[in-house]
């Protein structure tokens, strides 16, 4: 059976099986603990997975994928919802991992919905379009330095593993891509209200060009507030940087 490549899927499949096993090695899962793969595909990945003693349960949204992947996998648990519909917190009883060749147009909603579930998702090893692998290992002083890699940071150590170059896929992408490992850190929760934290992240960079003071002035209005940190732009923020922005925001709200 032959599976069409969708591109509104954002199928890219790939053909690289040193690639998949590298995804699947990086993953260090232990055995029976949970693991999500979104987008499985024609299962280029998940028949890495599947060699491992672990409790797999994949998303796929390809009717025609499904069908491969349960003549091809007959044991494999696919279920054919939109992953981003999906609410995590009701997949397992406990924490799990997540992993895919994720399909590049909603990469960062994928990486939204982890940080919503920071509190079950231990790791993640996922291929992203290369700028968005990028951006989410990025530091402060760097033009890659955004929302995500701070709000990701915050709560994960990131690690860029490798680059995959376009041939590895049928059909190619237009852009290289590359392989990102992040794991839960030791902090449970932040030394500031976490909403507020997420707020005034976004706002932040939402006006990137802006000290932190202007942008923030629509939502907390003009406070008087006289800090180093409210002159800086968010690209000169570091993660605890925001944690204390947020505070000082927080103590003049209450
Ligand atoms: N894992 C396969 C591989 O590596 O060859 C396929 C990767 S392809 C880049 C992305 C896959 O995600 C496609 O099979 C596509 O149908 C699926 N997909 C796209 N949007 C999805 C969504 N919202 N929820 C679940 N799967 C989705």
């Amino acid at each position: 059976m032959y599976v069409k490549p969708k591109k509104y899927l954002g199928q890219h499949f790939l053909l690289n099986d040193s690639i998949s096993q590298r995804i699947s090695a990086s993953l260090c899962i232990e055995k029976n603990h949970n693991l999500i793969e979104i987008g499985p595909g024609t299962g280029a990945l998940t028949k890495f997975l599947l060699q491992e003693k672990i409790n797999l349960v994949t998303f796929e949204i390809d009717q025609e994928s499904i069908e491969y992947l349960n003549l091809n996998f007959p044991n494999l648990k696919v279920y054919n919802q939109d992953i981003l519909n999906v609410n995590w917190a009701t997949l397992f009883n406990n924490n799990f991992s997540v992993t895919g060749n994720f399909p590049y147009n909603i990469s960062s909603q994928i990486l939204f919905k982890i940080y919503e579930n920071r509190d079950r998702v231990d790791k993640m090893v996922g291929m992203f379009q290369k700028e968005v692998a990028e951006r989410l290992c990025s530091g402060p002083g760097t033009k890659k330095y955004g929302i995500l890699s701070v709000l990701i940071q915050a709560f994960y150590n990131v690690n860029y593993l490798f680059t995959v170059n376009e041939d590895a896929f049928d059909p190619p992408p237009k852009v290289k891509s590359g392989v990102v490992k992040i794991k839960r850190n030791n902090i449970k929760k932040l030394d500031c209200d976490e909403k507020l934290f997420f707020r005034v992240v976004k706002a932040v960079f939402n006006q990137r060009r802006k000290m932190a003071r202007n942008s923030l002035k629509a939502m907390f209005g003009d406070n008087k507030i006289d800090h180093l940190l409210l002159t800086k732009r968010p690209e000169q923020l570091s993660v605890s940087d925001f944690i204390e922005l947020t505070k000082l925001l927080e103590s003049k709200i209450k």
